[in-house]
């Protein structure tokens, strides 16, 4: 058994108002992030969508230095966005929603649990940002001990650069797997 990770897609981070948006590169996976969700929700595999959440002018927080208010809870700059959004209302009795309050999606949440009690090994990742959430969390998950696939056409951020530089680390340093669909076709792996 596998799992998709689906991270931050959320209107504060992919929005053209969202608060701390990487505006249309991360428009341009809505398509490809949205196939994914669908096909591992059809196959039964388990899916979970891992959502940044903040309180308001929380001194205590490290990222309150670092970064804009964003996914404040309550607020819907934590909606999933598109047609992500629209799939998640069909879906979300079959899929995990899991609120994290740091890049990756092992910090301070039960995922490991998760992975471990349904004896998923292997992690797909998808979502925002490549070289911030996705990268803490795929070097969580290689410390752990999971086999990673990071779906290339379905991560992005706020710049070229560091979207190139994450790719190559998930292949070079945590020896991820690092796929995209084939011209063309539907199949996801
Ligand atoms: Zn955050």
């Amino acid at each position: 058994m596998k799992a998709l990770i689906v991270i931050d897609y959320t209107n504060d981070f992919v929005a053209d108002d969202g608060r701390l948006t990487c505006g249309e590169a991360g428009q341009s996976i809505e398509n490809r992030i949205t196939e994914l969700a669908r096909s591992f929700v059809e196959a039964d595999e388990y899916v979970v969508f891992a959502v940044d959440v903040h309180d308001e002018n929380d001194p205590n927080h490290p990222e309150s230095a670092l970064f804009p208010a964003h996914n404040i809870r309550g607020t819907s700059g934590r909606y999933q966005y598109g047609m992500l959004g629209e799939y998640y209302e069909t879906v979300k009795d079959q899929v995990y929603w899991m609120d994290k309050t740091r890049y990756s999606a092992f910090a301070g949440t039960d995922l490991e649990l998760k992975l471990r009690e349904r004896g998923i090994q292997e992690v797909h990742l998808v979502g925002v940002c490549t070289d911030i959430c996705v990268l803490h969390t795929a070097v969580d998950a290689y410390n752990k001990g999971f086999n990673i696939v990071v779906h290339e056409d379905a991560v992005q951020t706020f710049n070229p650069a560091g979207h190139d530089w994450a790719l190559e680390h998930f292949k070079t340093t945590l020896g991820a797997e690092v796929v995209k669909a084939a011209a063309g076709s539907n199949v996801t792996k």
